[in-house]
């Protein structure tokens, strides 16, 4: 703490000596944009330090002005993303450093792993918003996902959730989706599954030979696998569509034939096959729907 000058009046308060802490995180912390937020908030408050993931959650050194690093404790469960669920915030205080800025460091796998991870959640508006438009550069891509959206706990294969510890970690990023994902500023900035038309997983139909079942189904030639799957089903075809976390099998609903002979393969009799409809107002044609049911079918568990 400084003073003022012995027998001088104070021009201006002294500014509080520097703290630092490390404070930890735990809960659905990782892969839900947690650290990005971390970064921006303590940017915003003036704080230096860093962040990393740890098997034991997210773990951030912050340092700066008492006022400053109490701000940021306050805003730090209350301002969380979406995703996020905080289950404790554990501090304890540290030497000041003097860093300058403050940085995302690399995840690291040590100490025991007692961090959880975020299911799948359902697209965000702002991807769908993408995904149609012709100029956007995921224009019609499969696999968008971003920070709020996206597979998780299907594509982990350990953590902290990195993208070299999930399914996605195969596929090297494209140049632009390298600078996404390492932009603080931006919607996928340490998005793992990121992906777009030039690099990431790829969308392939493969239809079964009729006349011999036997052989080993081959890709389908078509330039469009989505549209010629939507001719297929309108067809009368059962479709099994790979998607996060298994298989579903896809036919017409409308149409018995196809419905009858999915029964027949699956062995179904007469128990209910669940119904997909593209959006709320195609639901409540079929089914009535209490204001709980109309939450979970437009929020991030949705299907
Ligand atoms: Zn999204
Ligand atoms: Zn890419």
């Amino acid at each position: 703490m400084t003073t003022g000058q012995a027998g001088g009046a104070l021009a201006t308060a002294p500014a509080a000596a520097a703290v630092r802490r490390r404070i930890t995180v735990r809960g659905v912390v990782q892969g839900v944009g947690f650290r990005p937020f971390v970064h921006t908030l303590a940017t915003e408050l003036g704080l230096t330090g860093h962040v990393t993931n740890t098997g034991d959650g997210v773990v951030a050194e912050v340092e700066g002005a008492p006022a400053a690093l109490a701000r940021f404790g306050a805003r730090l469960g209350a301002e969380a993303p979406p995703l996020a669920v905080v289950e404790a915030v554990d501090g304890e205080d540290l030497a000041v450093a003097g860093d300058t800025g403050f940085r995302i460091l690399p995840s690291r796998a040590d100490g025991p792993s007692r961090t959880l991870v975020s299911p799948d959640a359902a697209t965000c508006d702002a991807c769908l918003a993408e995904l149609t438009d012709p100029a956007d550069r995921r224009y019609r891509h499969p696999f968008l996902t971003c920070t709020h959206c996206g597979p998780r706990f299907t594509i982990v294969t350990a953590v902290p959730y990195d993208r070299a510890l999930t399914t996605m970690g195969r596929f090297p990023m494209c140049a632009r989706c390298a600078r996404e994902y390492a932009d603080p500023a931006d919607r996928r900035f340490h998005a793992q599954p990121i992906a777009c038309h030039d690099c990431g997983p790829r969308l392939r139909l493969l239809t079964a030979d009729p006349a011999d079942r036997t052989r080993p189904p081959r890709p389908a030639t078509g330039p469009d696998p989505v549209a010629e799957t939507r001719r297929l089903l309108a067809d009368g075809a059962i479709v099994a569509v790979k998607g996060l976390g298994g298989y579903h099998l896809v036919c017409d609903a409308s149409d018995d034939t196809a419905v009858t002979t999915l029964r027949r393969r699956k062995s179904r009799g007469d128990k209910p096959f669940a119904l997909m409809a593209r959006q709320l107002t195609d639901v409540e044609h079929l089914v009535r729907l209490r204001d709980e049911e109309r939450a979970l079918l437009t929020g991030p568990v949705r299907p």
